[in-house]
């Protein structure tokens, strides 16, 4: 099956969070990110490459061919700030 890992913390606690625009997304119950299960090139790949490389977002989109809109969805999809209750 695929269970799809947390692209932050790695947990495999994460559970299907509906569909964003056809693609699966999840969220991790350990550390509350959401993020999507893509086939292409996952979201986390696009953090490293923006975060070390400092690499533009027009670049990341040339290099994994996919659209500067996709790339700043991706983005925001695994940064979206999550209000976690407190406990
Ligand atoms: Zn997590």
């Amino acid at each position: 099956m695929s269970i799809k890992n947390c692209p932050k913390c790695g947990s495999s606690r994460t559970k299907k969070n509906g569909t964003f625009r056809g693609t699966q997304r999840y969220r991790c119950r350990s550390c509350g990110v959401q993020f999507v299960h893509d086939t292409s090139v996952s979201a986390e790949t696009l953090w490293r490459e923006f975060a070390d490389e400092h690499a533009r977002v027009s670049v990341l989109a040339r290099r994994h061919h996919i659209s500067k809109s996709t790339v700043h969805r991706r983005l925001d999809d695994c940064t979206l700030p999550e209000i976690l209750p407190t406990p």
